[in-house]
C-alpha cells in the first residue's frame, strides 16, 4: 500500500497558485497565500502571531534582535544542533552556554539548565530533536522562576506535540524551517511564531527592514517610514504558494511520515536486539512530527560499516551534528572534548534512516538489514 502524499501530489496546486500570484503581480510577500499559511498556524496550532520569514536562521536572528541581545549576554542551548541555533545570537555578541543532551531523546537535558543560569542569561533555546518534544513542563518552570524567555528552535517539530499542546507554542518565540530537507518545504523558508503580544508590533518592523510598512499594507497608516532597526526577512509570495500547497496536504504528509517511522520500528525490532542497537523512542506523552528516524549503534566503527552495507542496497543512511562545542568555533569559546560527554558519544554512534515525503517505504527490503554482521 503506497500512500501518495508526496510533493508531486501537491505539484498541480503549487503551479496553480504560483500562476495566480504571477498574474496579480503581487509577488513580494504578505499576500493571499502567505495569509493562508499564517491562518493554518494561528488557528490550528493556536499561535498568537505567525510571520513567514526567509528561513529558520533568519527567524532566529529576529529573536536575537527582539530580545535586544547585547555583547556579553549569555544564551543557553544544546550543543547537539544545527549551527544557526547558536550563530543567530553570536551575531549580536552573545556567549553560548552549551548544555548536554539526554540519551533517551537527544534533547537538551533539562536537569542541567539551572546550573548554567547567571545574571547575564537572556534566553533558553531548545530544539525538539527529530520532532520529539523537550521536557517543556520542567523547562517552562525554570523560565518562569528566573524570568528568562524560552525560544523553541522548532525546525524539526512542527505539528508535533508535548502532552496536548503543539510544539512552537511554549516559547516566547518559536522558529520554523521550510528548507528542502524539512517536513514542509518551499526550497528556502521559515516562520517566526510569537506567543507574547508585546513583541508583535516590533517583530513586524524588524522583518520589514525596520519600517512600519506592514501597517501601511493593512491601511492602518498613510505612508510608511523608518521606525526601528531591521533587515529583509520577509518570505516571497511565490514561495508562500509552494508552502501553502503543501500545508493543504499536512495530514497526509504527517500520516505518511508516521507510517514510515512505525514501519522501521516494527521491522527492525529483532535486528536491533541481535546487534546491540537502540532504535529511537518516543516518550508516551509526546506526539512526534516524525521528522527523523534514528538508531544508536554500539560504536562509530559499526556505524561506518552499516552505512556502506546499506548503500549497497540503495539505502542512503546519514548522520549529522558535529557537536557545536568541540568544533572550531566552540573551542574559541573555551569548550573542549570531554565537556559534554553524552553529546560527544551519541554524535559518533547515531545514524538516520531515510524518511522523506517521496519515500516508497513499502519497497524497502529489510532483509539487507538482517544480512548485516
Ligand atoms: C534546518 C535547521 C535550521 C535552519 O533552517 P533554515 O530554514 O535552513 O535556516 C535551524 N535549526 C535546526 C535545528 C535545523 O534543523
Amino acid at each position: 500500500m503506497e500512500i501518495s502524499c508526496n510533493n508531486s501530489s501537491s505539484l498541480e496546486n503549487q503551479i496553480k497558485y504560483i500562476q495566480d500570484t504571477l498574474r496579480t503581480g503581487k509577488t513580494s510577500g504578505d499576500g493571499k497565500y502567505t495569509e493562508k499559511c499564517n491562518l493554518i498556524f494561528e488557528e490550528e496550532l493556536k499561535i498568537k502571531k505567525s510571520l513567514l520569514t526567509t528561513s529558520c536562521t533568519h527567524a532566529l536572528e529576529m529573536c536575537a534582535l527582539l530580545l535586544n541581545i547585547k555583547p556579553g549576554d549569555e544564551v543557553i542551548l544544546p550543543s547537539y544542533t544545527f549551527v544557526s541555533t547558536v550563530n543567530a545570537f553570536l551575531l549580536r555578541g552573545a556567549i553560548p552556554k552549551f548544555i548536554d543532551v539526554k540519551y533517551s531523546t537527544l534533547n537538551i537535558d533539562e536537569n542541567l539548565i539551572e546550573d548554567q543560569i547567571t545574571k547575564k542569561t537572556k534566553a533558553i533555546i531548545v530544539v525538539h530533536y527529530a520532532g520529539v518534544a523537550c521536557e517543556m513542563g520542567k523547562i517552562k518552570k525554570i523560565s518562569l522562576k528566573y524570568n528568562i524567555p524560552i525560544i523553541e528552535d522548532n525546525a524539526h517539530g512542527i505539528f508535533g506535540k508535548y502532552k496536548r499542546k503543539f510544539l512552537g507554542t511554549f516559547g516566547t518565540f518559536s522558529t520554523q524551517s521550510f528548507h528542502e530537507t524539512k517536513n514542509f518545504s518551499c526550497g528556502e523558508g521559515g516562520a517566526l511564531f510569537i506567543n507574547d503580544e508585546n513583541f508583535m508590533e516590533r517583530a513586524e518592523y524588524i522583518r520589514e527592514k525596520g519600517t512600519n510598512r506592514t501597517k501601511f499594507i493593512r491601511n492602518e497608516i498613510d505612508k510608511y517610514s523608518w521606525v526601528d532597526i531591521g533587515s529583509s526577512y520577509l518570505l516571497s509570495e511565490i514561495l508562500a504558494c509552494i508552502l501553502y500547497a503543501q500545508l493543504e496536504m499536512r495530514n497526509a504528509i504527517q500520516q505518511k511520515r508516521k507510517l514510515i517511522w512505525e514501519n522501521y520500528k516494527k521491522k527492525l525490532h529483532d535486528w536491533a536486539m541481535q546487534n546491540d542497537i537502540k532504535l529511537q523512542e518516543i516518550p508516551p506523552y509526546c506526539k512526534s512530527s516524525y521528522h527523523i528516524f534514528y538508531i544508536l549503534l554500539s560504536s562509530s566503527e559499526k556505524r561506518e560499516r552499516l552505512i556502506s552495507h546499506l548503500k549497497k542496497s540503495g539505502i542512503k543512511a546519514s548522520f549529522h551534528y558535529t557537536p557545536l562545542h568541540t568544533s572550531l568555533m566552540g573551542r574559541k569559546y573555551g569548550y573542549k572534548k570531554g565537556d559534554l560527554p553524552v553529546t560527544e558519544e551519541i554524535s559518533e554512534r547515531m545514524l538516520r534512516l531515510p524518511i522523506h515525503n517521496n519515500l516508497k517505504y513499502n519497497l524497502i527490503d529489510f532483509r539487507c538489514f538482517y544480512d548485516f554482521k
